[in-house]
């Protein structure tokens, strides 16, 4: 039961072979014995895990299962709201905050039937690729021990790789749940902006930020985008949307689809295995009867620079709420009211999160934003119309995940080094679409590489069906690490 699918475990609680607590007993027995190794979770509660296991069984004996998720363990990124369960976002600010309610994810998944194991690491805030960010404990990649699981959504990777959970959700708002996914051989599913309700979610920037699954396979990523999409009156920013069975649609679309590879993604910095890695899936597409356009998305170059001003102006304008008089940490030491302000942000914030406050109250204060905040939102429409030109002639767009491979811990000296691996991922938050990232291939080395699927918007769907036509055709979901 551990590391297998969650179609697959979810056929073995249908079929009565198991029980929801004995698999969520056999997933807390796991969690016991990676975890010293792994660092995923921040908390967890096995009493808690325990009664909604028993819970689901009960439904399931009286024949009132929910669905294919009920029973399931699923583990969260520290950063989404559980009732009565700590929330940290992996900060010291928050280290002693519990949730006073769900986030509408941890509600649906709660409907859905889902078993809650683990409160799961990340960069502060979500701030990072590698969840060397968080200020508890950096997260091992299960594949290889000395190198990140990536970020920000690394605990909630390594957890499913290392099969502690099932699945688990991650937020994305540069590529937080597609790069660590691509480091640890899973899917993850970056949703359309405004899909997936934010509600309970702390946020980071807030016009790029979607929470999304990551799981082994694209059906498991498709049952778990099928329980948490939706309008939320919660959430101003989420759209009006039908209720859609994603699983039913990867069997009911077919290709042959019209592929585009953007020239600017396959340029300098790309590691040669993982160019050759991406290459393969793409041959596999040609074989099926695609048609494989090279296209052209002129403004790739700026991304970077235009990410950066506007995810940390976001940032700067998110973290104002953490005033040490409200919620979180409020340092002993401070004497009157601005002294509360300085000391207790000091104190609780690490330094990428300070970092990104100064750079983000920076290109918003007067005299600076129209040179660098209203320009970069300029660019930004300028990315988001090379996407919607692209898609003129494509049905969807096919990159690399990450420029590399997992890389080691503690090797990037500069922030500089981290945030141009973020490359290939934020255009896809600039422009509000949805990415996947499913897993093509291994290095020499034994690396997992991960091919992204970058698709239009609200057509998850579509982008579902076209991933999965790779995914089951291949098995590299079952080459588990060795732990
Ligand atoms: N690495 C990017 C950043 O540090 C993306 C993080 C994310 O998607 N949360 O901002």
């Amino acid at each position: 039961m551990i590391s297998q699918p969650l179609t697959a475990v979810s056929a073995q609680l249908a079929a009565k072979k198991i029980s929801s607590v004995e698999l969520t007993q056999v997933h807390i027995a796991r969690t016991r014995a990676v975890e010293p190794r792994i660092g995923a979770f921040n908390s967890s509660d096995e009493t808690a895990a325990l009664a909604q296991a028993r819970a689901s069984d009960e439904r399931r004996a009286a024949g009132k299962s929910l669905g294919p998720l009920d029973g399931i363990p699923i583990g969260l990124k520290d950063i989404i709201s559980v009732k009565d369960q700590p929330l940290t976002a992996s900060s010291k600010i928050l280290a002693s905050y519990i949730s006073p309610y769900d986030a509408t994810v941890t509600r649906k998944l709660r409907e859905a039937g889902a078993v809650f194991w683990g409160r799961l690491n990340l960069d502060e805030f979500a701030m990072g690729s590698s969840t060397e960010n968080s200020a508890f404990h950096p997260t091992n990649n299960p594949y290889d021990l000395t190198r990140v699981a990536g970020g920000s959504s690394g605990g909630s990777a390594a957890a499913v790789a290392a099969g502690e959970v099932t699945a688990s959700l991650g937020t994305d708002t540069g590529g937080s749940i597609r790069q660590p996914a691509s480091f640890c051989n899973l899917v993850g599913l970056k949703p359309t902006y405004g899909l997936v309700s934010r509600y309970g979610v702390s946020a980071y920037a807030s016009s790029l930020d979607q929470v999304g699954p990551i799981g082994r396979t694209v059906e498991d990523v498709a049952l778990m985008l099928a329980a948490i999409a939706g309008h939320d009156p919660l959430d101003s920013t989420s759209i009006l949307s039908e209720a859609t069975d994603y699983r039913a649609a990867l069997a009911a679309k077919k290709g042959p689809w019209r592929l585009g590879i953007p020239k600017e993604y396959f340029g300098e910095g790309l590691d040669p295995e993982v160019a050759a890695a991406v290459q393969s899936a793409v041959d596999f597409y040609k074989n099926l009867g695609c048609e494989i356009r090279e296209i052209s998305l002129p403004h790739t170059e700026y991304g970077i620079a235009v990410y950066y001003i506007i995810a940390t102006a976001e940032c700067s304008s998110n973290m104002a709420r953490f005033d040490g008089i409200r919620y979180g940490h409020r340092s002993p030491r401070a004497t009157d009211a601005v002294d509360i302000y300085a000391k207790s942000r000091a104190e609780g914030f690490g330094e990428e999160v300070k970092r990104r406050i100064i750079l983000g109250t920076y290109v918003l204060s007067s005299g600076y934003y129209d040179a660098y905040y209203l320009r970069a939102q300029k660019v930004r429409t300028l990315i988001r119309q090379d996407f919607i030109d692209a898609y003129k002639q494509v049905d969807a767009i096919i990159t690399p995940t990450a420029p590399t491979p997992a890389f080691l811990k503690d090797s990037h000296k500069t922030p500089l080094e981290t945030y141009l691996g973020d490359i290939y991922t934020i255009g896809v938050n600039m422009a509000g679409l949805p990415g996947l990232s499913m897993p093509c291939g291994f290095t020499k080395a034994g690396l997992p590489v991960g091919v992204q699927l970058i698709g239009q918007p609200f057509r998850e769907a579509d982008l579902l069906a076209i991933a999965h036509a790779y995914d089951s055709a291949h098995q590299w979901s079952q080459r588990l690490p060795n732990l």
